[in-house]
């Protein structure tokens, strides 16, 4: 039997999960009461390893979670059937965001992506650069361009696939998005996959697979293979701002997108990535 907990700390707890809610997150770490481990209590100084475990307090949280089923509230846009109605709920829902520090930190606008609502392809990015905070739009600049070339090397046009990014907001100085911004930002990009349904998404570089695949690994191991992202399928291939960096390396990029091409069913052609 799993432990239980009393009718006060239940009702904080769905407050807190209403609270998040309102906030726009609705995925919630989960954990099966028998995979929960007997824990030792974790002091902040502990070692980093152990730091990464759940200390005992949370993983009692974490059996009161599974045992009364909180996370029932449905997505606003759950059961909607089109696409791109269940966009714009995730859109309206986002609204003019202020959950992180980026919008304080000289955003002008919040890049929300681009494409087919029911693209059978969806390529993630980083965060918007200085040419998509500009235009409200992802991978505009130089390159945007290269990903639109990848695109069409392909045989697909930019709007057959859908475009975002981790991340909605422009970091100053295009600085890497921090743990807790790509945290705060990535519930709606989930709820964006989850309403397109993509047969294949591409992670386009390392922060981007880093983000979705929660593994810490160097680019050479990501690429060439496939991965299960909740159910579905997805690739890594290099970020078209590195690709234009190092040239040499489109090569082994046009082979990470001859493996999309071919489980998607697309003819692969001899062209290259220009
Ligand atoms: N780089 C990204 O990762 N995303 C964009 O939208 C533009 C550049």
């Amino acid at each position: 039997m799993p432990p239980t907990l009393d009718s006060q700390l239940k009702r904080a707890l769905a407050e807190r999960v209403r609270f998040y809610n309102e906030l726009g997150i609705y995925d919630f770490y989960r954990r099966q009461v028998s995979e929960i481990p007997n824990l030792p209590e974790v002091a902040p100084e502990a070692q980093p390893e152990q730091r990464d475990q759940m200390p005992r307090s949370k993983a009692a949280v974490a059996v009161a979670i599974e045992e009364e089923d909180l996370f029932a509230a449905p997505k606003p846009e759950a059961d909607v059937a089109d696409s791109a109605r269940g966009l714009r709920i995730i859109r309206e829902d986002l609204g003019d965001c202020t959950r992180c520090r980026l919008h304080k930190q000289g955003r002008k606008q919040i890049v929300f992506g681009v494409g087919n609502p029911k693209a059978e392809l969806m390529f993630i990015g980083e965060a918007p650069g200085a040419d998509e905070d500009e235009q409200g739009e992802p991978f505009v600049g130089r390159a945007g361009q290269l990903l639109n070339n990848m695109i069409k090397a392909m045989g697909l046009r930019r709007e057959d696939v859908y475009i975002a990014n981790i991340i909605k907001c422009r970091p100053p100085g295009n600085r890497t998005p921090e743990r807790d911004e790509c945290d705060t930002c990535s519930p709606f990009l989930m709820r964006q996959i989850s309403v397109i349904q993509p047969k294949v998404i591409v992670a386009l570089g390392a922060v981007a697979a880093k983000t979705l695949l929660a593994i810490n690994a160097p680019m050479a191991e990501f690429r060439g293979q496939w991965y299960d992202f909740r159910g579905t399928k997805l690739a890594v291939t290099y970020h078209p701002a590195f690709l234009l960096r190092d040239p040499r390396r489109k090569k082994e990029a046009w082979k990470d997108l001859q493996m999309v091409m071919k489980e998607l069913g697309l003819a692969i052609s001899t062209k290259s990535v220009e």
